[in-house]
């Protein structure tokens, strides 16, 4: 695996079932992303989103199906794991900050831990993502003392000094006080153009119709319809892709 991956599709999931015990939650999902694309999935609280994205990066475990990321078959019995998942990665709903690091130090950890990346180079790089996302000035900060807006994009931040070719994001913007999502936003708005592959699920249906190159509607466990933007959202062909977006517009 690379930092830009040459394997297309990049992502490819393939009769994927997540049952929690009798529960039934996915009911066979079947999607590719090509390299670069930004997929957005929407869809009714309950319906797997989550579930979805979890099993992605294996947070959660299948009950059958196939992922493959980058050529590699995660659900293989024998897959390195933390090899796979160093290469994705993952924005949550709460930002998961550790709240006794300095914002430099949550950034950087991962690095050191995970790749074992000398400490100095670990804090450069944790520097320059810090920029990249606009809260360089906060790096001495402990989380506790940033607006939520800012401790997502340091969790951003965190994600992308792994070099991840595939970012996954879970409602980033969610917890988010209203006049705060702009700025998280825009930071995955830069993150598409700069080309990397993102599968986002989210309630903000302007980023969906201009940062999208798909649009999943999922409901009760199964993929419901899914297109470009502009056809999902504002020309749906499902009835329960239609009142959906009825209840969120
Ligand atoms: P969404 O993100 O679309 O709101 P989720 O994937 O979070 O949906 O959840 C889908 C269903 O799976 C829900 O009924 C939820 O209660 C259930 N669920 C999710 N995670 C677990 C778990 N770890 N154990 C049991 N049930 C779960
Ligand atoms: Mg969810």
């Amino acid at each position: 695996m690379s930092e830009q991956s040459t394997v297309d599709p990049q992502v490819q999931i393939r009769g994927l079932h997540k049952s929690f015990g009798k529960l039934k939650v996915l009911k066979g999902i079947d999607i590719s992303i090509r390299s670069g694309e930004v997929v957005c999935v929407i869809g009714p609280s309950g319906s797997g989103k989550s579930t979805l994205l979890r099993c992605v990066n294996l947070l959660e475990q299948p009950t059958a199906g196939e992922i493959v990321v980058d050529g590699y078959l995660l659900t293989d019995r024998d897959a390195d794991l933390n090899l796979a998942r160093r290469h994705i990665g993952m924005v949550f709903q709460q930002f998961n900050l550790f709240p006794h690091l300095n914002v430099l130090d949550n950034v950087a950890v991962a690095q050191r831990k995970v790749l074992k990346t000398p400490k100095a180079t670990a804090r450069k790089v944790a520097m320059e993502q810090l920029e990249k996302v606009g809260v360089a000035e906060k790096a001495k900060e402990f989380p506790a003392r940033l607006s939520g807006g800012q401790q997502q994009r340091v969790a951003i931040a965190r994600a992308l000094s792994m070099e991840p070719d595939l970012m996954l994001f879970d409602e980033p913007t969610s917890a988010l006080d209203p006049e705060l999502v702009g700025d998280v936003l825009t930071v995955m708005r830069e993150l598409a153009a700069d080309g990397m592959t993102m599968m986002v699920v989210t309630h903000e249906m302007g980023f969906a119709r201009d940062v999208a190159d798909r649009v999943v509607f999922m409901d009760g466990g199964v993929i419901v319809e899914e297109g470009q933007p502009a056809d999902v959202l504002e020309n749906p062909s499902a009835e329960r892709t239609r009142e959906f977006l009825k209840r969120v517009l």
